[in-house]
C-alpha cells in the first residue's frame, strides 16, 4: 500500500477530533446512560495525540511533542475502556487513564529524551496499545441480549482488529533491521497501520453511537412495557405476550394457565392508611409475586389492585399450588407504616386453557369468575375455574 503517511496521520487526527465532537453531542441526550463522555474525551485525547505526532514531523520539532503524541492516545484508550465499563455497570476505575498516560510518559522520556531508540519505543508502545485494545475487545465481546449484542460485538470486533494490528506492528518492528524503522518512514507497516487505524476510529465512533442508540431504545421499550408503580408488565404487553403464548401452545399442544389476583378490602387500606400506603402495599405484593413465580412466567398489573400471571406449560392444578403459596406468603407478611402494623390478604382465581380455551379474553374471564368465587367464599383463598364449572 503506497499511501502517504503524512496525509494519513492528519486524516486520522481530524477524524478522531471530529468523532470526539460527535460523541459529545450524542452524550448530551443520553439520559441515564453513562460512559459516552468518556468515549468523547478518549477520542479527543487520541486526536490531540496524533496532532502532536504530526507537528513533530513537519517541520521536525520538539521531542516532547513526540512524547505527548504517545501519552495522550494512551490516556485516550484508557478513557475508552473506562467508558465501556461505565456504560456497562455505571462504574469504572478512574485512575486507569492516568496510569496508562504515566506509563507512556515514562517510556517516552526514556526512549525519546534519555536513550533515543525509536524502534524500541515503537515496540513498547505498540505492545501496550495492543493489550489495551484487547482489554476493550474482551469487555465487549460478551453474551448479552439483542439488539445490544450487535452493537457490542461490532465495537468489540473493531477493538480486536486494532489489537491484532498493534501486536503485528510490534512483532514486525521488533524484527526489523536496526535503524530501518521510523514513525514517519514509508515502511510497509506504516501506511497499512495508519489506514486501518483511520477506519477503526470511524468504526469505533459508529459502534459507540450504536451502543447508545440500542441501549436507549431498549430502555424505552422496557419503560413502555412496564407499570410505573410496581415494575410489573403492563396490560398492553401482557396481552401481547398472551397472543404469542397462545400461538405457541396451539402449535405444541401445551397447556397455558392464568392467575387473577385481587387484594382483599384494598379500598379500606387506602381509606385507613392513605393512598401512598396503598401504593406501597401494591409494590410489596408485586415484589413477593415476582419472587414466587418462575423465570418463564409473566407477571403483570392488570389494573388498579388486580394482577395477572400467565404460566406457560402449566395446568390448573399446578397453578393453584403456586397461587396458594403466594397467597400464604403474602398473608404472612407484616407490613409496618409509620409505626402502624398492617396485614393484608389476596384472593386468587386460576384457570387453564384445557377448561377455558386459549383465547386470552376467555382465560381472563374464567380466572376472573374463579376469583370472584373466592371473594364470595370469604376471601384470602384460591379458587380453580374448573372446580365449580361442572357443579
Ligand atoms: P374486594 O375485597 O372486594 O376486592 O374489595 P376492594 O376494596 O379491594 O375492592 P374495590 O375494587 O372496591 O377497591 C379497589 C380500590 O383500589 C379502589 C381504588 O381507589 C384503589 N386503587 C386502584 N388503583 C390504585 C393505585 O394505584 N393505588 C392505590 N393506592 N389505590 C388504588
Ligand atoms: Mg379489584
Ligand atoms: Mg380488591
Amino acid at each position: 500500500m503506497n499511501l502517504d503517511i503524512r496525509t494519513m496521520m492528519v486524516m486520522m487526527s481530524a477524524l478522531a477530533l471530529m468523532f470526539s465532537g460527535l460523541l459529545t453531542l450524542a452524550g448530551l441526550h443520553a439520559g441515564n446512560v453513562r460512559g459516552v463522555q468518556h468515549w468523547a474525551m478518549g477520542s479527543l485525547c487520541i486526536g490531540l495525540g496524533l496532532s502532536f505526532s504530526y507537528s513533530q514531523m513537519e517541520p521536525p520539532g520538539d521531542a516532547w511533542a513526540l512524547v505527548l503524541g504517545a501519552t495522550l492516545p494512551m490516556a485516550g484508550v484508557g478513557l475508552q475502556f473506562n467508558g465501556i465499563q461505565t456504560f456497562k455497570t455505571g462504574r469504572c476505575n478512574g485512575y486507569l487513564p492516568w496510569l496508562l498516560a504515566g506509563l507512556a510518559l515514562i517510556l517516552g522520556i526514556w526512549f525519546v529524551v534519555l536513550h533515543p531508540d525509536i524502534q524500541a519505543r515503537a515496540v513498547a508502545n505498540s505492545l501496550i496499545f495492543g493489550l489495551c485494545n484487547a482489554a476493550c475487545a474482551h469487555a465487549l465481546l460478551i453474551r448479552i441480549e439483542q439488539p445490544l449484542r450487535t452493537a457490542y460485538w461490532f465495537t468489540g470486533a473493531t477493538f480486536a482488529i486494532l489489537s491484532t494490528l498493534f501486536l503485528i506492528r510490534a512483532i514486525i518492528v521488533f524484527f526489523s533491521p536496526p535503524n530501518s524503522y521510523g514513525l514517519y518512514l514509508q515502511t510497509p507497516i506504516n501506511p497499512i497501520s495508519f489506514f486501518i487505524g483511520s477506519m477503526a476510529q470511524m468504526c469505533l465512533a459508529f459502534g459507540f453511537v450504536l451502543m447508545l442508540n440500542y441501549r436507549l431504545s431498549a430502555d424505552l421499550q422496557k419503560l413502555a412495557a412496564s407499570d410505573a408503580l410496581t415494575g410489573a408488565l403492563n396490560r398492553r404487553s401482557l396481552e401481547q405476550e398472551a397472543v404469542r403464548l397462545s400461538a405457541r401452545c396451539t402449535r405444541t399442544g401445551d397447556s397455558l394457565a392464568i392467575m387473577m389476583i385481587d387484594v382483599d378490602h384494598f379500598k379500606s387500606i387506602n381509606d385507613r392508611y392513605g393512598h401512598q400506603t396503598g401504593d406501597e402495599v401494591l409494590r410489596r405484593l408485586a415484589a413477593v409475586a415476582q419472587k414466587t413465580i418462575r423465570s418463564d412466567d409473566y407477571f403483570a398489573r392488570y389494573g388498579g389492585e388486580e394482577f395477572c400471571i400467565l404460566l406457560p406449560s402449566t395446568i390448573e392444578k399446578d397453578a393453584w399450588i403456586l397461587a396458594d403459596r403466594l397467597r400464604q406468603t403474602y398473608a404472612g407478611m407484616v407490613m409496618e407504616f409509620g409505626g402502624e402494623i398492617l396485614r393484608s390478604t389476596i384472593s386468587i382465581g386460576v384457570a387453564d386453557s384445557t377448561h377455558a380455551g386459549l383465547e386470552f379474553t376467555a382465560l381472563v374471564a374464567a380466572a376472573d369468575q374463579a376469583m370472584y368465587r373466592a371473594k364470595q367464599e370469604g376471601r384470602n383463598r384460591v379458587m380453580m375455574y374448573s372446580a365449580y364449572l361442572f357443579v
